[in-house]
């Protein structure tokens, strides 16, 4: 952790003074505070140090986390807000530390150009208490409107190599795949994955047919079909140098074939969820619907080895991939129910606490740097937004988030903010529990006193711009 310097002498109070904290960051944790002024980082606090504001927060000595970025989520809108919207995912994200998303393009309509999301960004303005940015789609058969993508409306985009019925423009055409890679490189533009290879699937599903019962789920989509997507995506990279990020890497062998490409300078990242590291297939066949996703849960092996990823640091980043459904819909039989459950609300302490359960000997602020790491500084650095999101530094945007790092609470039903109204964490004893988030210095969510209650604040997020992947300095 950097040094905190001294509040420069001034005549004017701060806005807001924040003391008594402990400030994480990636590289550890400092006791002290700091002090916001016109929605920006002033500047850090020493422990003893006041300097006069107009509102102050006494931390208790509790940890201060930078605003956490979700980069997978699925907010829904356009086109699908009887399963979510942004007035209540954006509450879900404030209740669960979550100031920054990037929403996949998956909605109805798809958004694919740079004037889609110029037209979603206005769609969404009024509605949002966390700024946002947004990762494309691929239009069509050819990749070349991507060249045209400025900055502002996306450095980043996500070609999906399986599908479901949410995620229609499966990228299927080997020539096809091969031209968006180039094209990506040549635009410095970074691909996300959904990598898990279609045929695989399709040629077990002629086979076998569809699944009957959620016990075989995962024999249908089994982790072969994500071997082979990953060891194609991996090769793509070695030919035309692309920057990609792999979504929910799921298996032992994702894992590892991603952390050894990446050891040999390939420009490849990956992400891990919170479900893949909170659940295994085991879950699917207990609970049925609300534990079927895509990519499948996996086996207790697997998941010690996601949770190696994380620990060790081969993940870039943790990725809610909070993709709700009705109840109505995922009460479909197994081979319709859609897959994908909530999470943006529950990342933050479900990872938590399963790092305190796997680590009780561990350091708390240790726990809590990793989070940091893969929650705000990795993917402010990865997807352009480092100067202005992911650290608690002077000048930068002043997101952050009070959390009480020991205490013990359970996740009811009626505090649950996504739309869809269920978690599969219901019932869930979590340790640690977000009390304070604050966007550009702005109160968003504040738990009572006596948790029984929470106060949202203005619905003001804003677009956020971005620099391309390819300016950002390699790490
Ligand atoms: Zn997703």
């Amino acid at each position: 952790m950097s040094e905190t310097t001294s509040a420069p002498r001034r005549e004017q109070p701060y806005d807001l003074v924040v003391t008594g904290v402990r400030l994480v960051s990636g590289d550890g944790v400092a006791t002290g505070g700091l002090a916001v002024s016109g929605g920006r980082i002033a500047c850090l606090l020493g422990p003893d140090e006041r300097p006069p504001a107009r509102r102050t927060l006494d931390g208790g000595g509790r940890h201060l986390l930078p605003g956490l970025i979700d980069s997978h989520v699925h907010f829904r809108a356009p086109g699908l807000t009887h399963k979510e919207d942004w007035a209540h995912a954006s509450r879900a994200a404030v209740a669960g530390g979550i100031t920054t998303v990037i929403d996949m393009p998956n909605t109805v309509p798809p958004l694919r150009t740079g004037e889609e999301a110029h037209r979603k960004a206005e769609l969404i303005e009024g509605a949002s208490l966390v700024d946002y940015r947004f990762h494309l789609g691929v239009a069509g058969e050819d990749p070349s409107p991507l060249r045209e993508v400025g900055p502002r409306e996306a450095t980043s985009v996500k070609v999906f190599l399986a599908g479901h019925h949410t995620a229609p423009h499966v990228v299927r055409d080997p020539v096809q795949l091969e031209k968006i890679f180039r094209t990506a490189a040549e635009s410095g533009l970074r691909l996300l994955l959904h990598a898990e290879d279609d045929g695989v699937f399709g040629l077990l599903d002629g086979w076998r047919g569809e699944p009957s019962g959620y016990a075989e789920y995962e024999r249908h989509r089994p982790r072969s079909g994500a071997i082979v997507a990953v060891a194609r995506v991996v090769e793509l990279v070695r030919r035309h140098g692309t920057s990609v990020h792999v979504l929910h890497a799921s298996t032992a062998e994702e894992a590892d074939l991603l952390t050894a490409a990446a050891y040999a300078g390939l420009p490849v990242t990956f992400e891990v969820t919170p479900h893949h590291l909170s659940f295994t297939a085991a879950e699917t066949c207990r609970v049925g619907a609300r534990a079927r996703l895509s990519p499948a849960l996996r086996d207790a092996p697997d998941q010690d080895r996601l949770w190696q990823a994380v620990l060790g640091g081969h993940a870039a980043t943790l990725g809610s991939d909070h993709a709700p459904h009705t109840r109505a819909e995922k009460l479909r039989v197994p081979a319709e129910a859609p897959p994908g459950l909530p999470g943006v609300q529950e990342m933050l302490p479900a990872v938590h606490t399963g790092l305190r359960r796997r680590g009780p000997q561990d350091s708390p602020d240790a726990q809590l740097s990793c989070l940091v790491r893969m929650l705000a500084e990795r993917p402010a650095e990865l997807f352009g937004l480092d100067e202005r999101k992911g650290r608690l530094c002077a000048g930068l945007d002043a997101d952050f988030v009070l959390f009480d790092a020991d205490e013990r609470w359970m996740l009811e039903p009626g505090t649950i903010r996504s739309k869809c109204g269920w978690s599969a964490y219901e019932g869930w004893t979590m340790t640690g529990r977000v009390l304070h988030t604050a966007r550009r210095g702005e109160t968003v969510y504040r738990l009572s006193d006596d948790r029984a209650d929470a106060a949202f604040g203005a619905a003001d997020g804003r677009w956020l711009d971005a620099r391309r992947p390819s300016d950002v300095e390699p790490r």
